[in-house]
């Protein structure tokens, strides 16, 4: 059984979005065959998409799983649900998003799941709290993510906290 590091994006911005991503991290440790390793800082960011939104509070985790990346992926789309919720419109608001930005070196081309995450390059969001992580990290592209952190710039966001690991039951 091969095991792989994955990184997830996390993102709310709806009844208690601070709340939603600290309990989702708990839920994402307690994944079957999966071992979460690493949490970043817990941000604040300048909400993007339509519309008039409150702002999201964003992390990104790593973790160690043997779950193949579906699976992983039905794993994380589970505890969304868990959280209500409910597809409305693209880039509108939720109470928790979870997206799959690496999965190991692997690049992913199906209906259910790109990987590397499209629009990670460009989202400091996402950029800069992995950078808490895995500061040296290069993607399966070949680019290097401080780079591209250059380039996103921190525009719009701000650490407010560290999260603490969760400790295994
Ligand atoms: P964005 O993808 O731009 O961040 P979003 O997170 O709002 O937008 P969702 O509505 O959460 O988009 O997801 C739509 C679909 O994207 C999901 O049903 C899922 O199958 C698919 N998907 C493709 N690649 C990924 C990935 N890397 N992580 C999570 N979902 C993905
Ligand atoms: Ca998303
Ligand atoms: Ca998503």
């Amino acid at each position: 059984m091969s095991c792989v590091t994955a990184y997830i994006g996390l993102g709310s911005n709806l009844e208690a979005p601070d709340q939603q991503v600290l309990f989702a991290i708990e839920q994402i440790a307690e994944i079957d065959q999966t071992e979460l390793i690493a949490a970043s800082r817990l941000y604040r960011s300048d909400p993007v998409g339509p519309g008039d939104q409150p702002d999201y509070i964003n992390a990104v985790v790593a973790v160690k799983t043997s779950l193949r990346p579906l699976l992983l992926l039905d794993a994380m789309q589970v505890i969304e649900q868990d959280h209500g919720r409910v597809r409305h419109i693209r880039w509108g608001a939720r109470t928790l998003d979870l997206d799959m930005l690496l999965y190991g070196e692997d690049i992913i081309e199906n209906e259910r799941l790109i990987v590397p995450h499209k629009e990670m390059h460009w989202r400091n969001f996402v950029l800069r709290p992995l950078a808490d992580i895995a500061p040296e990290l290069v993607l399966p592209t070949g680019q290097s993510l401080k780079k591209l952190l250059q380039t996103s710039g921190e525009k719009g966001l701000s650490a407010i906290a560290d999260i603490p690991l969760p400790q295994p039951a």
